[in-house]
């Protein structure tokens, strides 16, 4: 069962709360403050949906409160409708300019609010929906490119304020053109979702990310854990494809399905992270001229240069 959406009631009069919670009971899970201090310390701990904000009220009123809704990135996106009396209608227009997504006036109509909080509630949601779907790679179902570049940038930048070590690992499926050529390209992509899946379930900690980097290449970073070890992580990775034992007739590697991977962990060099993603490259193809189904990983110093052979299918 999917959880109800939360909807935020924020009026100063208690009476007008309580025509307004009326209206919409028992659809949402329903919140209250009647000032606008309240209500941003129950919307910096509570996910809420959408907003009912009052417009005039004494402290903050609704167009301060809307202002520094906005100014966080935690609480941007979340609608605010106004609720206002009829003859402040001429603040329409600055409410619109401020943010506001939709006015309601008061006296309130149950059936008039009922029917925008539905609406403004469907709205976000198909929001929601499109930027999920704008970040996820649409034949593997994990993480895509952009999604990759956007958390890279994130993590880089911190990273390089704070002089803290990124693992990355860039991972390369062997020889998939001759699987493509001797399977077809149906098959060809049933291998890439399921590697894309086994990497993917490799990954142990909340914050880590496995992303489709671009055809049969694929971007794992690490989360900034104590035990995120970029050399155990490999070693994972490379036992779970190979746990896959999916044929691979024309390899010249193995007789299954394997990877190769370029491994860094240290700080990043400038803000981008850009050298990082150079030298795991290069390392990626190190493994590759070293034979595959191997990860070679650089250490802190960017020179001490391992190598994990990956184990054959028994
Ligand atoms: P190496 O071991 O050096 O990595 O050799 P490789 O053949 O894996 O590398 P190469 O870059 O020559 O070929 C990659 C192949 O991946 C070619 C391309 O057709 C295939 N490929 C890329 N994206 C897809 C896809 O979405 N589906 C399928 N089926 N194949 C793809
Ligand atoms: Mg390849
Ligand atoms: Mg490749």
């Amino acid at each position: 069962m999917t959880t109800r959406p939360s909807v935020l009631i924020i009026d100063d009069e208690p009476a007008n709360v309580r025509v307004l919670a009326e209206a919409l009971q028992g659809a949402y899970d329903l919140r209250f403050a009647t000032d606008g201090e309240r209500a941003l310390a129950l919307v910096a701990r509570h996910a809420v949906d959408l907003i009912l904000l009052d417009v005039v009220m004494p402290g903050l009123d609704g167009f301060e409160l809307l202002r520094r809704l906005k100014a966080e990135p935690a609480t941007r996106e979340i609608p605010v409708i106004f609720v206002t009396a009829r003859d402040e209608i001429g603040e329409e227009e600055r409410g619109f300019d401020a943010g506001a997504v939709d006015y309601i006036t008061k006296p309130v109509s149950p059936a008039i609010v009922r029917a925008r909080v539905r609406t403004h509630l469907e709205l976000k949601r198909q929001r929601d929906l499109l930027e999920q779907r704008a970040l996820i790679d649409g034949l593997t179902g994990i993480a895509n490119r952009r999604r990759f570049d956007e958390e890279w940038l994130r993590r880089a930048a911190r990273a390089y304020e704070h002089g803290l070590v990124l693992r990355l690992l860039l991972i390369d499926i062997d020889h998939f053109k001759d699987y493509n050529d001797h399977y077809g390209h149906g098959p060809g992509d049933d291998c890439l979702r399921r590697v894309a899946a086994a990497l993917h379930a490799a990954c142990g900690h909340p914050g880590d990310l496995t992303a489709r980097y671009g055809g049969e290449e694929f971007v794992a970073i690490l989360a900034d854990a104590p035990d995120g070890d970029a050399a155990m992580h490999a070693q994972r990775l490379l036992a779970a494809v190979r746990d896959l034992d999916l044929p691979h007739a024309r390899s010249g590697t193995s007789t299954r399905v394997s990877i190769s991977i370029g491994a860094i962990e240290r700080a990043p060099a400038g803000r981008d992270g850009r050298d990082l993603l150079e030298s795991a490259d290069r390392l990626l193809y190190e493994a590759k001229r070293g034979g595959r189904n191997r990860c070679v990983i650089a250490g802190a110093d960017g020179a001490a240069v391992r190598v994990l052979q990956g184990e054959e299918p028994s």
